[in-house]
């Protein structure tokens, strides 16, 4: 029963045995110099975040890079495929509390666990470049940007809002604000605060973000259309409104100037500047204000600002309209924001939604200044929001289109010096201090006699206090450990104490892939002509989730560090793939819905071939993919099949090694010409289709040829060297796939070295096209069309392929088509009348 054992496909015997070999041999997935004349890729997927747990949408992720990585690698490229992790963050801390575990004994365990995970499921990383963020080696460079961003102006304090939860005593991030309330306290409504925090100034940015996305072809249309959006740029005018006897202005921003002749009210927000001088003597309207501040904080802090139900108060003051002064009424009101734009507006009821409804509410004027421009078009009705339109009721400007009127306007403002064009956008900068213990410190230095001095390079890294109390209350916690607080002011040297704020863990995922190019450098962040060599990575591959956030930070990291002249390109991602989730039962898979696919079961049950190309096999990679076991069985099953077609005909395969099949026909020619379809289609899918669900699909219909084909290969009909190429071509298409089932079987078919080392097959265009031929198609003695069919297609086949060509469908379109003479292989003839 030798034989039985044989052919029996046993991942769980095949799979550690090569996981062992390739861990000894960590060139084995190592990039090469730069000197070897190989052109470079840079394939990445996003790191992770180290939970301890891969769940299947990092399998799915890792799978389609990992593909692609080992494609690159046969198409001959010098690869860099690197893996880390993204290790800062809450639930560090909040595991600390729970388990009384240190947030960094918690996060190397966890990182260990998965890199388990990762292994055993035959990822090809480069682990020489693990980039870990919560280790000293790596955020001391965070802590250098930080400073040369600060010599440069991009970071900067500022006062802002904060959500604080009372009970806690500390900031809370918007993710532990749950329906206004603290995460921990259930009761204890979150408040707003303004305190002191530090921002980086990517809206320095915002303009060369924008444009980039244009040139950014390679990336999903929806990320780009996303980050246009969050970037936000609108063209308009920034106007003053004088203030009837006070010599106050109000400054707006209106993409409209050509209505402003239909403003019948500004409106201010309850912290603006003259509210507050107006306050200042008027009890009722103190407390009418209190009252809309405290609607807007409410409104904030259950997150939907855009929802809150519009409120106002009369000021009983005039603002001054600086085209035609005329006096309108000042309100205050809860929907304007202090933070947004200039903190007041001019309101047009008649050309905008907004203020119609709320003119409405309180019996404002509304005005008609735009007519339509069609004459037929009802001439009632308001708001009218087109800008295709005339002025009306505008004095000098009446008759002018809006377009016109808004360059007009913007000339006269100018040269009054009441107000000029403007661009804004709605891309704020980006806050980066938090209150917490699990982050990068801020290398800054507070000094009563010098103010903020930053710490000089020499006396980075700022070190994170290890075995600190983590208890979440009373603010920041390493405002508690007096150890790292005080310290000696570097330029007084007097006493003094150190920021202890933490940075956003956005930072550290903003340049992580330009690390993993030099990742063991002490001297600086990475050597500039190694990222040079890489950059820009070549394919990048993650979740649609961080189309804003990392995948803005990282874009605007990149024109810093480009900037500061460390590298030469503007982006840093050539390519950009989003995948699909992995949802089971249609559904997101989650702990409460009791739904999860651990990946550890399905590799124990069928192996981490069946597991990752179940993954690839199950959806197109940029959908949804719903996980069914069965399919994972299913796929188990087809690779046991091509197991024991490898293993049956291996003999004869290694017999023709050497030699060359010269001219093979019948069972030889078809089977060899499926083999070449199949290698076409897969390559061409890995040059940017990525329908990898059908190049798995195309390896499984030429499997299923090969075993169709069981006895007559058995019976010799199929010559050796025919074999060889079919069973080796084979094996080399799957590994991108499938690696372990590839090395274990390129080993049995006598194949030398690594299968990761070996050429990707080509496919021969001749013997693939020769599958079809071409006829002539002629109308009453005319060539009209050349049609493609099947060789040895038949009389009925080919005329009917005739008649439903396009060409000949128009040129008998309301005809009668009297003959049809086929000339089986040479021609078809339509006599038409
Ligand atoms: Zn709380
Ligand atoms: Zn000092």
């Amino acid at each position: 029963m030798a034989e039985e054992k044989e052919l029996r496909y046993d991942p769980a015997a095949i799979e550690p045995k090569w996981q062992e070999r390739w861990a000894a041999d960590p060139s084995m997935y190592a990039a090469e110099p730069h000197s070897g004349g190989k052109p470079k890729y840079y394939v990445l997927e996003m790191l992770p975040y180290p939970s301890g747990q891969l769940h299947m949408g990092h399998v799915r992720n890792y799978s389609i890079g990992d593909a692609l990585a080992r494609h690159m690698w046969m198409r001959g490229y010098n690869v860099l495929h690197p893996m880390g992790w993204d290790a800062f963050g809450l639930p560090a801390e909040n595991a600390a509390l729970k388990n009384n575990t240190p947030p960094r004994e918690w996060t190397l365990a966890n990182i260990a666990a998965m890199k388990r995970q990762m292994q055993r499921l035959g990822l090809g990383y480069d682990w020489a470049t693990e980039v870990t963020t919560c280790l000293p080696d790596y955020y001391r460079w965070n802590q250098w940007f930080f400073l040369r961003m600060y010599e440069k102006g991009l970071a900067y304090r500022k006062k802002s809002k904060v959500n604080w939860c009372p009970e806690c005593a500390t900031v809370l991030a918007n993710e532990q604000v749950i329906d206004g309330r603290c995460w921990r306290h259930e009761d204890t409504i979150v408040e707003q605060r303004d305190l002191v925090q530090w921002f980086f100034r990517i809206t320095a940015y915002a303009q060369e973000l924008l444009e980039g996305l244009d040139k950014l072809e390679g990336w999903p249309e929806k990320v780009r259309i996303m980050q246009r959006n969050w970037i936000g740029r609108s063209e308009g005018t920034d106007v003053e409104f004088g203030v009837e006897n006070r010599s106050e202005r109000i400054r707006v921003f209106t993409t409209r100037i050509d209505t402003i002749f239909g403003a019948t009210s500004v409106q201010l927000a309850p912290e603006h500047a003259l509210v507050t001088a107006l306050a200042a003597d008027d009890a009722g309207l103190r407390e009418q204000v209190a009252k809309l501040l405290d609607e807007q904080k409410k409104a904030r802090e259950a997150g939907d600002i855009g929802e809150i139900e519009k409120h106002g108060i009369p000021t009983g003051r005039f603002a001054i309209n600086p085209y035609c002064g005329e006096l309108v009424p000042i309100w205050v009101a809860n929907y304007v924001l202090s933070d947004y734009g200039t903190g007041a507006i001019m309101s047009v009821p008649g050309h905008d939604e907004r203020d119609f409804e709320f003119a409405k509410k309180y019996a404002i004027p509304i005005r008609r200044v735009i007519a339509p421009a069609d004459p037929h078009a009802d001439q009632s009705e308001l708001p009218f929001i087109s800008e295709d339109g005339v002025l009306v009721n505008s004095g000098d400007f009446n008759g002018l289109s809006c377009h016109d009127a808004q360059s007009k306007l913007q000339e006269i403002a100018k040269s009054k010096g009441f107000g000029e064009a403007t661009v804004t956008f709605r891309l704020k900068d980006w806050g980066v201090s938090r209150q917490r213990y699990w982050g990068t410190p801020i290398p800054i230095i507070h000094c009563e006699h010098d103010g903020i001095v930053p710490v000089p390079d020499d006396q980075l890294p700022v070190l994170l206090p290890e075995r600190i109390e983590i208890t979440q209350q009373g603010g920041s916690p390493l405002s508690k450990v007096s150890g790292f607080v005080n310290v000696t002011c570097p330029k007084c040297k007097g006493p003094a104490k150190r920021e202890t704020d933490t940075m956003d863990t956005f930072v550290d995922s903003s340049w992580y892939f330009y690390r993993y190019t030099d990742a063991n450098n002490s001297a600086s962040p990475f050597a500039p002509q190694t990222a040079q060599y890489w950059f820009p990575i070549d394919q990048y591959i993650g979740g649609v989730e961080h189309a804003i956030l990392h995948l803005i930070y990282s874009r605007f990291w990149t024109k810093v560090m480009r900037d500061l002249g460390l590298i030469k390109n503007d982006e840093p991602a050539q390519r950009l793939f989003t995948q699909g989730m992995v949802i089971k039962d249609g559904a997101k898979m989650s702990k409460s819905k009791g739904n999860v696919v651990s990946p550890d079961d399905m590799v124990a049950r069928y192996g981490a071939d069946a597991t990752r190309m179940y993954a690839l096999f199950a959806a197109p990679p940029d959908r949804d993919l719903d996980w069914q076991e069965d399919g994972v069985a299913g796929v188990s099953r087809f690779l046991g099949r091509v197991w024991r077609i490898v293993m049956r005909y291996a003999p004869a395969a290694r017999a023709g090694a050497q030699s060359k099949a010269d001219n093979p026909q019948g069972l030889a020619l078809k089977l060899l010409r499926k083999l070449h379809q199949t290698t076409a289609k897969i390559t061409q899918d890995f040059e940017g289709r990525w329908h990898f669900n059908t190049c798995v699909a195309a390896i499984m219909e030429l499997v299923n040829d090969i075993q169709a084909a069981d006895a007559q290969l058995a019976a010799g009909e199929v010559p050796a060297p025919v074999m060889h190429e079919l069973l080796q071509t084979l094996v080399l298409l799957l590994a991108p796939f499938a690696p372990f089932l590839a090395a274990e079987l390129w080993d049995e078919l006598g194949g030398e070295g690594a299968v990761l080392r070996q050429p990707w097959p080509k496919s021969d265009p001749g013997l693939i096209k020769e599958d079809e031929i071409e006829i002539p198609v002629q109308i009453n003695g005319k060539l009209v069309s050349l049609i493609r069919v099947p060789a040895g297609s038949d009389a009925k086949a080919i005329e009917a392929a005739a008649l439903a060509e396009e060409k000949v469908k128009s040129r008998t379109a309301g005809k009668t088509v009297a003959k049809v003479i086929v000339v089986p292989g040479r021609a078809v003839n339509l006599v038409v009348k």
